[in-house]
């Protein structure tokens, strides 16, 4: 329902929960981050509101991070538990990934998945595509490629953002039929589903068009097709005021 992501300065655990506050409105029944830190990935999710979230990280604090995505579920696929919260995993736990929308097409990929070995830890439609990120950058050790090539099988109408422990300053977002908005501020990038998640941090965005991926780093974004044709970037200055 709601997405954030950030890589920069900050820290980044404080940048996406404030983000995930800013999006409340939309409603949720769950929530979750991923961070990346020390040459690995740290994550906390639950079912509930973002009180159930503070409370875990405050029995079990992550480690401090420049790099992080963050997420509020309204479930579609599989009810509103704490392993259905996202991010979600790949086996391996390098990859993290969250989703807002529907992947039409999860249940062969599922299958497939299973029949190849993958041990699912979810009932979400959004879980088949953090197996299937690990499988594609353990191949091309480019997660935007590893996002575009994930993103030519998926149907349906989706926002999926990741990170990579072994990409440890990238964050990765795709878009079709859902939207995804990029901030660019000094040293520090940030994605989110609606610009009142960043608008106390930058006012620059890019408005991310249909069937595209964005790489974001600290010094600044990248954007193509799923092709991956280098894509016009549409850029603007939020001058409304949003701190309301
Ligand atoms: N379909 C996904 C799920 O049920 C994402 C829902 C959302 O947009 O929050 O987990």
């Amino acid at each position: 329902c709601g997405i954030v992501g950030y890589v920069g300065s900050q820290s980044a655990l404080d940048v996406v929960l404030a983000g995930l506050k800013r999006l409340e409105y939309r409603g949720y029944d769950s929530a979750g981050i991923a961070v990346l830190a020390d040459g690995g990935l740290a994550t906390a999710k639950r079912a509930g509101k973002l009180v159930n979230l503070d409370k875990e990280l405050s029995e079990r604090p992550l480690p401090i991070a420049a790099t992080g995505i963050g997420h509020t579920r309204w479930a579609t696929h599989g009810g509103p538990t704490d392993a259905n919260a996202h991010p979600h995993l790949d086996n391996a736990g390098r990859v993290a990934v969250v989703h807002n929308g529907i992947i039409e097409n999860f249940a062969p990929l599922r299958d497939e998945l299973a029949e190849r070995g993958y041990e699912l830890a979810s009932e979400t439609d959004t879980e088949v595509v953090a197996h299937l990120l690990a499988e594609e950058f353990s191949a091309c050790a480019d997660l935007a490629e590893a996002m575009r090539l994930v993103c030519r099988r998926l149907e349906g109408a989706f926002t999926l953002v990741a990170v990579h422990a072994d990409a440890p300053d990238v964050v990765v977002g795709a878009r079709r039929n859902s939207p995804l908005v990029v901030g660019v501020g000094e040293g520090e990038s940030f994605l989110a589903s609606d610009v009142a998640a960043f608008i106390a941090h930058t006012r620059d965005a890019i408005e991310l068009g249909q069937d595209q991926v964005v790489e974001l780093r600290r010094d600044g974004v990248s954007v193509t097709g799923f092709d991956g044709t280098p894509a016009d970037v549409r850029s603007y200055h939020v001058d409304w005021d949003a701190s309301a």
